[in-house]
């Protein structure tokens, strides 16, 4: 009896190693599954952001932080299926995990190179891991291809696809440009503003009739309303300044001025649940799901302190994002379907 038990334990640890029919899509839809709602902060059940979008059988994912190929592991998504990166910028909250998920994504049989795409920086992000995981995929090469098994090292490398947008930001008007188009699926970059951390991208996701943007890290920024005008979902970052002054005061007071003073910078260039609202209104989506939730899981969070305020903006459609979060569009529909892994 105990032999079966462990047995049965040892198949379901295993299951997590295989392509997942608990994260298949519906028959046809535009599907997104939230697999990192956290900020740079070290958060319990939050990692860093992260957000997959699977379309047209192929999986995509927006930014990919630390911790994220661990929850996508665990909802057994279909990791050979991904196609693409798109990476917002360039701080290590949104990249972390790269090297580990393409990793585990030429593992579990991925058919093609993992695209990274994105704003310029991206060529040297994706040479600088193919550099550091070499030994890796020298070593599982020599070790696992056999037998019929193939472990290609040229799928092992990323390959970059960057880009380019005008360098200076235009606060009046939409930069974007397409930056990927399969099997009706486009996916357009639209430049926000997240100083210095330029330039800084928002990725909108267009299938047959159903839309998603996300906005990677930005304050906020108008012309991001008009290139998500008509989205059904708006995922954007939020943080709460008057949250992060009083965490960088207390720091101060308990004399660790050097976080305090790093902490008070990140002021600047982020978006409060109300101004993401304002945004959503203004863009008229239909949802708003907040993520990048640099507050969420510290002692003094609740979610009505974070969002103090939202009420009165008139947008009444938010919700915060969870790990695990689904959000389906049916096409043909125009439900939004909202699920937990
Ligand atoms: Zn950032
Ligand atoms: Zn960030």
């Amino acid at each position: 009896m105990r032999a079966k038990t462990l047995i049965s334990a040892a198949c379901a640890a295993l299951a997590l190693l295989t392509a997942g029919a608990a994260a298949a899509q519906a028959p046809d839809s535009l599907k997104v599954t939230i697999c990192g709602s956290g900020g740079p902060l070290p958060i319990k059940d939050r990692a860093k952001p992260c957000v997959a979008v699977q379309a047209g059988g192929a999986l995509y994912l927006v930014d990919v932080g630390p911790e994220s190929t661990e929850n996508l592991q665990l909802w057994r998504m279909p990791l050979a299926t991904v196609r693409a990166v798109f990476v917002t910028h360039l701080h290590s909250d949104h990249i972390g995990d790269l090297g580990e998920f393409n990793m585990q994504s030429w593992v579990a049989g991925r058919a093609a190179p993992l695209e990274v795409v994105g704003p310029p920086g991206v060529a040297a992000l994706a040479a600088g891991f193919n550099q550091a995981y070499g030994p890796d995929h020298g070593f599982r090469n020599a070790h696992h291809e056999h037998d019929g098994i193939k472990l290609p090292i040229p799928l092992g490398l990323l390959k970059a696809k960057t880009i380019a947008l005008p360098a200076t930001p235009d606060p009046k008007a939409v930069q974007e440009k397409l930056a990927w188009s399969q099997d009706g699926l486009t996916v357009t970059a639209i430049r926000v503003e997240h100083h210095p951390a330029t330039p800084a991208y928002a990725y909108r996701f267009d299938y047959k009739g159903r839309s998603v943007v996300v906005s990677g890290d930005t304050v906020k920024w108008a012309p991001l309303a008009e290139a998500a005008k008509g989205a059904d979902v708006l995922i954007h970052e939020a943080q709460n300044n008057d949250m992060t002054r009083q965490m960088s005061g207390g720091l101060k007071m308990l004399g660790n001025d050097r976080i305090a003073s790093i902490m008070a910078d990140t002021t600047t260039y982020h978006t409060s649940p109300v101004e993401a609202a304002e945004l959503a209104k203004a863009a008229g989506v239909k949802q708003l799901v907040l993520y990048h939730l640099t507050q969420a899981g510290l002692p003094f969070f609740t979610p009505e302190g974070f969002t103090k305020g939202i009420d009165k903006v008139g947008y009444l459609d938010w919700r915060l994002a969870k790990d695990g979060m689904t959000i389906e569009l049916p096409v043909g529909g125009t439900e939004v379907k909202f699920g937990q892994n």
